[in-house]
């Protein structure tokens, strides 16, 4: 017994000299990065932003950025949060999705206020980078870009896309980071208007150009306007401004249990990289399968559920989310058809997909699937 005991002793003892002489944070560089979120506090510098009287949406939007910051690292410090501006400074719109890059985020966050010319338009909305459909969208992609005609070259470079849907378009066939996106919008979204109890203007799309260029799951999210009386008092309050934090990291909360926190070792939760990395050989071989996801839900719904209107669903279970499906076609345009069909029920709906039952990045499964459409 003492034998073995001193044997272990020596092995455990072994094993901290061990430790203590590789150099800090060796160990795990190389599993896995460490969990990386920008946050991006909107305009600055001799760019306010939305103006009412002495408020100034850059000092708003630094101030709810700098809170949020301080939620995420006293919850999770293994985070690492990195500012694209923490100082009353102007950062180009480029110069902010550059630094993303740099910094190989998996997370951007782009935090605004809204304001708009007609006074009763009210509520909050969050932006994923895409196509805009409405003259709403449209309006705040011109209202947030507007900022580049103080950049040096006046925003040219930006602006030699900006005819060209085709582009957009393009990109979003490659962008790996739809997916992702639209998760964090909606869950964004709803934390943020069931902490904020202000009236819920959805997930929306836009060619934000402070979207357009960073290489990761990225939203901008636009808070109450400061042009409504009522969101106005909110949003220049104290507890309006911390209601607004808690939403937001509510839904980061989510997204990242989900999707960052220790994918590793994290097996009863698939998360999408985890599937891909694991399935690697049999993305080769297996067929996708592309659903829409129409809503996630924490809890398991009954088949006859009001919340699915009428629709007939499947659901898979994602960590502790149930993900509610709609169709199921090996054949991506159809996927897309059947998406359009179910939006005006759903506005929030987007194209999901698995193989050999795992759920995939929707852009590989597409690669897959065009791939093998030339094949045939
Ligand atoms: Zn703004």
């Amino acid at each position: 017994m003492l034998m073995i005991r001193t044997a272990s002793f020596l092995r455990v003892a072994l094993f901290l000299l061990v430790l203590l002489m590789l150099p800090a944070g060796s160990l795990y560089a190389q599993k896995k990065k460490q969990f990386t979120v920008v946050l991006d506090a909107g305009h600055g510098g001799n760019d306010p932003g939305a103006v009412h009287g002495k408020v100034k949406e850059k000092d708003i939007n630094l101030t709810v950025t700098k809170m949020l910051a301080e939620k995420i690292k006293k919850k999770y410090p293994e985070v690492k949060v990195v500012f694209t501006r923490s100082t009353d400074v102007f950062v180009t719109l480029e110069g902010r999705s550059n630094k993303a890059n740099k910094e190989k985020a998996d997370l951007f966050i782009s935090i605004h206020v809204n304001s708009a010319k007609k006074r009763s338009a009210d509520g909050v909305e969050t932006f994923m980078w895409g196509i805009p459909s409405t003259e709403d969208e449209k309006r705040l992609a011109m209202y947030e870009n507007q900022v580049v005609e103080l950049e040096k070259d006046k925003g040219a470079k930006y602006k030699k896309f900006d005819s060209d849907e085709d582009f957009i378009l393009k990109q979003l066939m490659f962008d790996q980071d739809v997916t992702l996106s639209a998760e964090i919008a909606q869950l964004v979204q709803k934390a943020l208007v069931k902490s904020t109890k202000r009236t819920d203007r959805g997930v929306k799309s836009g060619d934000l150009y402070v979207l357009r260029n960073s290489a990761m799951p990225r939203i901008l999210i636009e808070m109450p306007f400061l042009s409504n009386a009522g969101d106005r008092q909110f949003l220049t309050s104290a507890a309006g401004q911390k209601k607004i934090v808690e939403g937001i990291f509510e839904g980061f909360s989510k997204y990242y249990e989900l999707y960052g926190k220790n994918n590793d070792d994290n097996a009863g939760g698939a998360s999408v990289d985890d599937s891909v990395e694991v399935d690697e050989e049999n993305v080769k071989s297996g067929v996708p399968l592309f659903k829409v996801q129409l809503f996630a839900a924490d809890t398991k719904l009954k088949s006859n559920d009001k919340r699915f209107k009428g629709l007939k669903t499947d659901s898979f279970k994602e960590g502790k989310w149930y993900k509610y499906t709609y169709g199921s076609t090996e054949d991506y345009d159809k996927a897309v058809k059947m998406k359009k069909e179910v939006s005006a029920k759903f506005k929030d709906a987007f194209v999901i997909a698995f193989i050999d039952g795992k759920r995939v990045e929707t852009s590989k499964a597409v690669e897959i699937y065009k791939k093998n459409k030339k094949k045939k």
